[in-house]
Parts: C-alpha cells; sequence; structure tokens
C-alpha cells in the first residue's frame, strides 16, 4: 500500500500501462489521491485501483469539502464575469464600427458642403462679372 506522494509517480496498473493518479470527491475520501488505469474510462476491464494517501481525519475531509464549495462558488463568479466581459467587448467592436459610419459621414458632408460653397461661390462671382458687362 503506498502511503506518501513520492510513491505517485512509479505504478503499473494490471494491463501494463502507466497508472494514472486521480482524486477522490466522495464524502468518505474527499480530496485523497488513488492510482488507477489509464484505459478505466475507455471500457477497460482493467479494475486496477490503489490508494496513494492514506484516509484523512474527519476534519480533514470537511475543511477539503467546504474549501471546495468555496472554490466552485468563485469560479462561477469568474465564469460570469468573463462572460460580461466578452458580451462588453462585443459591445465596443460594435460601437467602433458605427464611429467609423459617422466619421465617414462626417468626412462625406464636409466635402459636399466644401463642393457647394464653391460653386455657389464660383456662380455668384460669374453672375456680378456678367451683370456689369
Ligand atoms: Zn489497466
Amino acid at each position: 500500500m503506498a502511503s506518501s506522494s513520492e510513491d505517485a509517480r512509479f505504478r503499473y496498473c494490471e494491463c501494463g500501462a502507466a497508472a494514472i493518479v486521480s482524486t477522490a470527491w466522495t464524502e468518505e475520501n474527499a480530496g485523497r489521491r488513488f492510482f488507477g488505469c489509464p484505459n478505466f474510462w475507455n471500457g477497460h476491464p482493467c479494475n486496477y485501483f490503489e490508494w496513494v494517501d492514506g484516509p484523512f481525519s474527519l476534519r480533514g475531509r470537511q475543511v477539503i469539502l467546504e474549501e471546495r464549495k468555496i472554490i466552485r462558488c468563485l469560479h462561477n463568479v469568474l465564469e460570469q464575469r468573463m462572460r460580461e466581459i466578452l458580451q462588453q467587448e462585443k459591445t465596443i467592436s460594435q460601437l467602433d464600427d458605427e464611429l467609423e459610419w459617422w466619421r465617414k459621414q462626417g468626412k462625406r458632408t464636409r466635402f459636399i458642403t466644401l463642393a457647394t460653397v464653391l460653386v455657389v461661390g464660383c456662380l455668384g462671382s460669374w453672375g456680378q462679372t456678367h451683370r456689369h458687362m
């Protein structure tokens, strides 16, 4: 029976594959690591199992489960914030596009205004020139 973390590196399961270390999250064994077959979830018949850690105290298990609950809660808050940030980035990108459109409109308007002023100015001076003749 392995009992220290040093032993966690070298174990082979019954099918010859290098065993992987996982962590149990049941009430009874919260946070306790164990060796298992890497092919277990692929429907492999090998049922190799061995604890890495010895059993934890009741208080140890309670603390691990409480801390895990807090971490999950913080994780959810973080995910919510990430979704909000992504939404805000989308909004910023849309506003950037809108701003670009208005800039182009502004340039076009200034060009039309300038052209109108020039044409009216030219017509005005042409009219004055021809009236005096
Ligand atoms: Zn195996």
